[in-house]
């Protein structure tokens, strides 16, 4: 028996273990992330219209995109336990319904935890009484809205934002039922609004009239990790190239700024 030979093989069988063991760390983890949505079933038609279609957009977004995607209409899963393998909780037409759930959410976004909200997830009004959530969206109270819901144009507010880079000075978007609220986010030195309401649409309504004012569509509290979206009532939100493109990059940023490192450059 030549054991020379044998050593060898065995030399060159560890090496292209080794050279395999190099090249699997070096790529990315799919998994890259892990997202999960809240969304509920017993809420106004047009916002579970939207949260249906915002599940199949992310879906697809997911698919082959290297992230899960969960969803959930059972807000007691917004608990410690749950939320410690999410990378980001979605609000799609809801919010935490009591204190436990409130102060589980606090505490993920206070150790890091993201969050992407839309619509009536930012909704709060006198009967609310959660001051930590009211801070968190920029202090504003639901003010009023326009209505009939109907298509909006915007502008950007700081086109060099990697939420709104690439996006045009302004757009229309298309038909949602869109809130304002007093006092303005935009007061706030930690509130950075990224696109709003432009005044070319006042007055703003029909039967609802929206007269004046500031009117933050899209914004960011920037002592968290966390984007508001203004979007989020009917069946035509997903309608839009423009604005499905701001709905990913604001997706992609809250991601991205995870302060455990940019899943994307992994
Ligand atoms: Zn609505």
């Amino acid at each position: 028996m030549n054991t020379k030979r044998i050593q060898n093989h065995k030399g060159g069988i560890a090496f292209i273990l080794f050279a395999l063991l190099i090249s699997l760390s070096s790529q990315a983890q799919f998994p890259r992330f892990k997202v999960l949505a809240f969304f509920s079933k017993q809420v106004e038609g047009d916002h579970v219209a939207f949260a249906n279609d915002a599940i199949k957009f992310f879906n697809d977004l997911a698919s082959g995109g290297g992230f899960v995607f969960d969803t959930t209409s059972t807000m007691t899963d917004l608990n410690d336990l749950k939320l410690k393998n999410y990378q980001l909780v979605m609000m799609l037409n809801d919010f935490p319904h009591n204190v436990e759930q409130r102060e589980a959410f606090r505490r993920y976004m206070e150790n890091g935890g993201g969050w992407y909200g839309f619509h009536v997830a930012a909704y709060n009004d006198r009967d609310t009484n959660w001051p930590w959530g009211l801070d968190f969206l920029g202090g504003g109270v639901f003010y009023r809205n326009n209505w009939p819901s109907m298509p909006a144009k915007l502008v950007i507010d700081d086109p060099k934002h990697p939420v709104t880079k690439g996006l045009p000075a302004n757009f229309i978007a298309p038909i949602n039922e869109w809130y304002q609220w007093k006092p303005s986010p935009r007061e706030r030195k930690n509130i950075k609004v990224l696109v709003s309401l432009s005044p070319d649409n006042y007055p703003f309504g029909l039967k609802d009239i929206v007269p004046d004012g500031d009117f933050p569509v899209v914004w960011t509290n920037t002592d968290y990790r966390m984007i508001y979206l203004n979007m989020g009532h009917g069946r035509e939100i997903f309608s839009d190239a423009t604005q499905n493109k701001l709905i990913i990059d604001a997706f992609r940023w809250v991601i991205a700024t995870d302060k455990k490192g940019n899943v994307f450059e992994k």
